[in-house]
């Protein structure tokens, strides 16, 4: 039933271990090496950019911490006595301490009540916050009183979006954060560190999250589509969702992003693919052809935030700036070999900086539209 797959294709995919995470082995390998000799710090900043899976990663480090298989507490042999029954706690062995010292495995193995609970944001010693809607010093404040219970299970609070939080709140924070209460670990995930306070990164261990590469992202959706016999649930074989790289490249670094298309293709929803638009708007950039960007320009908002747009244009002139060096990429498409091997580096070069000046600009101005109108027109010139 294609319905059934859409609705489990996210939950199915979401990586159960470690080794599961695509496109961040650096940092894994990093994060699970400090976990295996006990030394991950109780207060962590995971960055990077959106679906890069920074939050994903925040609730495996939970599972390690609350897994069975991590941290065995050897069952005493006691006559009398069946496995689960009670014993006194003095009989008990713990082989590791979560945080403290060597665990037995780092994986968490995935099928244990603990990780099962954690995987779908239901364990009691997991906490998730969106500080985007919990900005204040209040929902600090309250935190940190919730922080003072002792619960059975290591805590773990996931801040997502810290770089939302308030000064205040910030400041709120930096105690807990410099000495958490025993057995508590604090992750906070942005997709902006250079919002956080110095006061903040400096009492946090800081792990960075890559935009995952197109060609890893290629791969794994490849992959799923096999599995998961996507192409035999209906879909034409030249739809754009038949091609796996189209999806990386509509992805734009996120895993997510590409599942979620995975799953409309699935449902029969269409997704618009607008690299045509975006290589004309490229092109009329090229031209000094004011009007038609305009044009266009009305035609993607339709579809996508003003932000999107640049970024977008972005990646355009990073891949034309890489063609003009002869490396393939995913523009060589459109533009085909002889035009791309012809590209004015400088000028690229130039378009790539104005961009970013752009994107700088939508934190002046709640106006978005004008600032990227006049961002094209200056693109144009
Ligand atoms: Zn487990």
């Amino acid at each position: 039933m294609i319905s059934n797959s859409v609705t489990v294709l996210a939950t199915k995919w979401r990586p159960k271990i470690f080794g599961d995470i695509i496109g961040q082995s650096h940092t894994i390998s990093q994060l699970t090496s400090a976990l295996d000799k006990g030394t991950l710090g109780h207060a962590l900043i995971f960055c990077g950019t959106r679906g890069s899976g920074k939050t994903t990663t925040a609730r495996l480090v939970a599972a390690h911490y609350n897994c069975e298989v991590c941290y065995p507490v050897e069952e005493p042999k006691v006559e009398g006595y069946g496995k689960g029954d009670a014993v006194f706690p003095i009989l008990t062995t713990p082989i590791g301490v979560p945080g403290l010292n060597s665990p037995k495995e780092v994986e968490p193995c995935g099928k244990c009540k603990d990780c099962k609970m954690i995987r779908v944001g239901v364990h009691p010693s997991v906490m998730e916050i969106d500080a985007a809607s919990n900005t204040g010093v209040d929902n600090i404040r309250e935190l940190q009183s919730v922080l003072q219970y002792v619960t059975s299970g290591q805590r773990v609070v996931i801040l997502d979006e810290a770089h939302m939080l308030s000064k205040n709140a910030f400041n709120c924070l930096l105690k807990t954060l410099e000495e958490p209460p025993p057995g508590v670990t604090i992750i906070l995930c942005t997709t902006e560190p250079h919002k956080l306070l110095d006061t903040v990164k400096s009492r946090c261990q800081i792990y960075e999250f890559q935009e995952v590469d197109l060609r890893t992202l290629a791969t794994f959706y490849e992959h799923i589509m096999k599995s998961e016999n996507i192409k035999s649930n209906g879909l034409p074989t030249e739809s754009l969702f038949s091609d796996p790289m189209s999806i990386a490249i509509k992805a734009n670094g996120s895993v997510r992003d590409g599942l979620s298309i995975l799953q409309k293709a699935l449902s029969g929803e269409q997704e618009a693919d607008n690299s045509k638009q975006y290589f004309e708007l490229v092109g009329a950039i090229y031209n000094q052809d004011v009007i038609t960007a305009l044009d266009i320009l009305q035609e993607l908002r339709k579809a996508e935030e003003s932000r999107v747009v640049i970024q977008t244009l972005e990646k355009w002139f990073y891949w034309c700036s890489l063609e003009s060096f002869g490396m393939k990429t995913p523009v060589r498409d459109y533009f085909g070999e002889s035009a791309t091997s012809n590209f004015d580096l400088g000028r690229l070069q130039e378009s790539f900086k104005t961009c970013l000046e752009i994107e700088r600009n939508f934190t002046a101005t709640p106006n978005s539209k004008i600032v990227l109108d006049m961002g094209i027109l200056k693109l144009c010139m």
